[in-house]
């Protein structure tokens, strides 16, 4: 439970099963995609219980909020093997202090985010995993607005030899009607395909593999369009108090 009642355990129990029902449907497997806990807003004990629940992804949007919940819950379960990962626009003067603490960007949307996350991580000997975040029609939010502009940031973040990118995430538009969110996770599928025949790996193996697409509210239609990791913040903590 967290402080509003909210039962977090039959949150994370419905998603499974629903991420499973829409795997079913299209013929994918429950492996293929990621279910990521977006904990901004809730407490360090809502993360505690989700963890407790099989929840081994989290993700936050604000460095600061993630830093010192995540720095506690590491020193209260040291062997736990859970990643955090920001998905919220970073700041330059916060990408210092990301690098260290993240275990992968999600939200890297512009050309000089790159630069800046590139030379934080020269000398790195593992690089750091990022997403490049695209815009697939939402109205005000952040993300690469083309293929133009993405396929330059992809060869951006390609030269820096501390950054690893290994694929894509999106914010559907806040919509309820389902042509228009299959359109804009078709249009993250496709971009990923794109990438791949512009950018290929040395030795064959895929590179753009991570499509982070699909939130409480239009998940099964981002996992039936491709989606290997989904964001799930409301359906499993329930509301959140800003
Ligand atoms: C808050 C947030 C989510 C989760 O949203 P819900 O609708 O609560 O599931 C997913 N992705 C990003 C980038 C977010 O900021």
């Amino acid at each position: 439970m967290n402080n509003d009642g909210f039962d977090i355990k039959a949150g994370v129990d419905l998603i499974e099963e629903q991420i499973s029902g829409a795997c079913a449907r299209c013929g994918r497997k429950r492996e293929e995609i990621r279910l990521m806990a977006v904990s901004k807003f809730h407490p360090l004990e809502s993360v505690e219980e989700a963890y407790k629940q099989g929840i081994r992804l989290f993700g936050e949007n604000r460095v600061q909020e993630g830093i010192s919940k995540f720095s506690k819950f590491r020193e209260n379960f040291p062997a736990a093997k859970a990643e955090v990962h920001l998905i919220g626009s970073l700041q330059r003067n916060k990408a210092k202090s990301a690098v260290q603490f993240f275990d992968c960007i999600q939200s890297v949307d512009r050309d000089p985010l790159i630069e800046e996350l590139g030379a934080l991580t020269g000398e790195r000997k593992t690089p750091l995993i990022i997403l490049l975040e695209y815009h697939t029609g939402e109205e005000s939010k952040a993300g690469f607005s083309g293929l133009d502009s993405l396929y330059r940031g992809a060869e951006k973040a390609l030269s820096c030899p501390g950054l690893s990118p290994q694929g894509l995430m999106t914010l559907a538009p806040f919509t309820d009607d389902e042509k228009t969110l299959r359109a804009s996770f078709r249009q993250l599928y496709r971009a990923a395909e794109e990438l791949e025949k512009r950018f290929p790996q040395d030795g064959g193996k895929k590179r753009w593999t991570t499509l982070s697409m699909g939130m409480s509210g239009d998940f099964e239609i981002a996992i039936e369009e491709g989606s290997t990791l989904v964001r799930i913040g409301t359906a499993i903590f329930g509301a959140r108090h800003l």
